[in-house]
């Protein structure tokens, strides 16, 4: 049994990107899948809740102390197997890995798929939680399996992408069994034959404008190409962790853009004639993006309340400086309010509350 490598009274805000938060009561540091076990039967012989932490960056954790055990993920390592038809690489990575530097093995290697990924933090088992995705593309095309131990059994269980029920920045994981499943592992399957495809018109213009790009040059060339630009349009909104950005001490979006159906666009066109509303079709319905309905509903860039912020350079990310979370949910909740008022929408919070 592991009790003796059980810490108590650990800070939790030093390992979130807000570096907001209280102190977890019991905290275990997980390498393998019987830490994980061990820890939830230690939670269950002490009736304590438990809660597992990635890389805490889509993560709000209350200011108080968590009154039970903190299982920190770090299953650790990446194997890669070769399809059949030698066209498509599998990659069975465990949830410890940190995303980004699996982007940059998979530009290193030549496989296609992620790369537009590059630069978003966290670890490899958060990322199918909220299917993470940026500049046209989520992990939701690429993710084959995604492999969970399930608190209700302690059992191992697996998922093929089509279980995982992925929508826009959301899963099974997040909705109907949200603290249900540990993500231990996800295979992924990425292409090493198809060229790199951009979607987001941004990324496409700016990627022009890289002096090593051109299309009939390595794959490998062009994949680093794109991780480039994507990193350097993400640095110019803060929107990569940087201890030498303020405006990065984030979780990056802080709302999702909302989908409404036609009817209730027309409505809202209808309310608001003066107003040409950006708006963009989806197959859910209309996605209008949140950025716009917060600054239309009176929010700038570095509005703030108290020691938290709007960031200076993206209006979906709020920033801690020098707050609690505490002040930070109270700015939210002002947001949500002014929009709601001002719109009849409802914005979404995009990263998860810690309960307690
Ligand atoms: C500057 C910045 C930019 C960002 N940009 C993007 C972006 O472009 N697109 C995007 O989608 N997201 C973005 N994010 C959000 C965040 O990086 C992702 O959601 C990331 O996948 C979270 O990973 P994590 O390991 O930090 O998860 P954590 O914050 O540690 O956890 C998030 C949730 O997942 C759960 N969880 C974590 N690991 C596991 C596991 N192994 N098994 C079960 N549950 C688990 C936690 O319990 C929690 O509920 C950004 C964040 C920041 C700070």
């Amino acid at each position: 049994m592991l009790v003796h490598r059980i810490q108590h009274n650990i800070p939790l805000a030093p390992l979130t990107t807000l570096r907001l938060g209280g102190c977890a009561r019991w905290f275990l540091t997980c390498h393998t899948l019987d830490h994980l076990q061990q820890g939830l039967q230690f939670a269950k012989a002490h009736k304590i809740p438990w809660y597992v932490l990635g890389g805490g960056s889509n993560l709000i954790i209350a200011d108080e102390l968590f009154p039970g055990l903190v299982l920190h993920i770090q299953l650790l390592g990446i194997e890669s197997i070769a399809t059949a038809c030698g066209q498509d690489q599998l990659l069975t990575v465990q949830a410890g890995e940190p995303w980004d530097e699996f982007v940059q093995f998979c530009v290193n290697h030549g496989f296609v798929g992620v790369e537009c990924l590059s630069g978003i933090p966290g670890s490899i088992g958060a990322t199918p939680i909220q299917n993470v995705g940026a500049y046209g593309q989520d992990v939701q095309q690429c993710i084959e399996k995604v492999f969970a131990l399930d608190s209700h059994t302690l059992e191992p269980v697996v998922f093929t992408n089509t279980q995982c029920q992925f929508g826009y920045r959301t899963s099974r994981f997040k909705t109907i069994d949200s603290q249900r499943f540990i993500i231990t592992q996800v295979q992924f399957r990425l292409s090493t034959h198809a060229p790199p495809c951009i979607a987001y018109p941004e990324l496409a213009e700016r990627l022009t404008q890289h002096p090593d790009y051109r299309p009939n040059t390595p794959i490998t060339q062009q994949l680093q190409c794109i991780r480039d630009t994507v990193i350097a349009i993400r640095r110019g909104k803060s929107m990569v962790v940087r201890m030498d950005d303020p405006n990065s001490r984030s979780v990056g979006s802080f709302f999702i853009n909302p989908i409404v159906d036609q009817a209730s666009f027309t409505k809202l066109q209808t309310h608001h004639p003066s107003l040409s509303i950006p708006h963009f079709p989806t197959a859910d319905g209309i996605k209008i993006p949140a950025a716009w309905l917060i600054e239309q509903a009176g929010f700038h860039k570095g509005y703030r309340y108290q020691n938290v912020k709007i960031s200076d350079h993206h209006t979906l990310a709020l920033v801690n400086d020098g707050g609690t979370t505490e002040q930070l949910l109270t700015l939210a909740q002002h947001i949500q309010q002014q929009v709601a008022n001002q719109f009849e929408i409802q914005l979404t919070r995009e990263p998860v509350l810690m309960p307690i």
